[in-house]
């Protein structure tokens, strides 16, 4: 099943500005784990963003189980940010917050005004963040201030809080260039672990071509703005990798 299309997007940050995407299309489908990788710059977070406009595309089609979301507004563009979950390069959790109340505000998107106001949270909402605690192995650690752990506990942290709102695709943004490399292979275990679990679909922006190529199944490459490649991880080889990075091949 195709759950995200994307058809010639086109991005740039202000009408005379340099056009960021130049027209990139794929398919997400439900099993998949994709890696986006590319030089820094090459618009890798720019199009991670377009999917659920944290960036508005100037161009092109984004088609989310069917439906086009460039036209979505209001009601119906909050609604598709509570089907699409994220995870953060630098986790983007409120540090004065506890760890449970940091996971409890992935539900934000379901509860009322009133209740999100005053922090009340169906009893069923706080079984479900015991429970990813639990799978993310933070259990010890609910209540603790977000800012008293490490980064890698940090990020397991914002994991658990995008899984809260039962996403039915994860995007990932850089989500291990704050960590260090063995921390940064458990976190991508772990994302892994659980989208295959959940069976939600991911696109990852990861710099990392090693972690890529070892967790994710489906590759997109790009350059500039250009698709360069977009295949199964194992078609990926090293003269199409120094073609995306613009490297003598070696
Ligand atoms: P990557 O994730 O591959 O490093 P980005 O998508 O972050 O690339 O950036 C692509 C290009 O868009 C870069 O030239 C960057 O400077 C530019 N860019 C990113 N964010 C903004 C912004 N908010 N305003 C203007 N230009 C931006």
């Amino acid at each position: 099943m195709v759950v995200l299309e994307v058809r010639d997007l086109r991005a740039r940050y202000s009408a005379s500005g340099p056009e960021i995407l130049k027209g990139i299309s794929f398919r997400v489908e439900a099993d998949d784990f994709f890696a986006i990788i590319g030089p820094s710059g090459a618009g890798k977070s720019t199009l991670i963003r377009c999917i659920n406009r944290l960036v508005e595309p100037s161009g092109g089609e984004i088609l989310f189980f069917d439906r086009e979301v460039t036209t979505l507004r209001g009601r119906q563009l909050r609604l598709l940010r509570r089907d699409i979950g994220m995870i953060f390069q630098e986790f983007n959790l409120i540090d004065r917050m506890s760890v449970m109340d940091n996971v409890l505000s992935g539900r934000l998107g379901y509860t009322s005004n009133l209740r999100s106001l005053f922090r009340i949270f169906p009893r069923d909402d706080i079984q479900h963040a015991l429970g990813l605690l639990d799978r993310v192995g933070l259990l010890d650690h609910v209540d603790k201030r977000a800012d008293e752990l490490s980064g890698g506990q940090r990020q397991r942290v914002g994991i658990a809080r995008a899984l809260m709102q039962n996403p039915k695709l994860l995007l990932i943004d850089e989500p291990t260039s704050a960590l260090d490399p063995k921390i940064s292979r458990e976190v991508m275990a772990l994302i892994k672990q659980m989208a295959t679990e959940l069976k939600v679909p991911c696109l990852c922006n990861i710099h990392d071509v090693t972690l890529a190529m070892e967790f994710c199944n489906k590759i997109i490459g790009l350059q500039d703005g250009n698709k360069m490649f977009d295949g199964p991880t194992e078609e990926m080889d090293k003269a199409m990798l120094n073609k995306i990075y613009d490297m003598e091949v070696l």
